[in-house]
């Protein structure tokens, strides 16, 4: 993830989360969001390779590692395919 990316996704976190502690250890330690790529399965048990793909940055919890996963689209960081 580009830099300018990371700092915009910190800047949308922070409008967007109401709570910025995390939820199972009460700490506000978040490390720097990271890309990370999910999978979309169209039925279970099936896999395709290079199917669809959500862009997706995780935040970690440094005290307690609890991810959280940030809708890249959503986040307006990433486009939409065909959009
Ligand atoms: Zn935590």
């Amino acid at each position: 993830m580009e830099e300018s990316d990371v700092q915009r996704l910190v800047l949308w976190v922070n409008a967007k989360w109401r709570n910025k502690e995390c939820r199972l250890c009460g700490k506000n330690a978040w490390a720097a969001p990271q890309l990370v790529s999910l999978q979309v399965q169209p039925v279970l048990g099936s896999y395709v390779i290079g199917g669809t793909q959500l862009p997706t940055a995780a935040v970690v919890c440094t005290n307690c590692g609890n991810t959280e996963l940030i809708n890249l689209i959503v986040a307006t960081i990433a486009k939409a395919s065909g959009a």
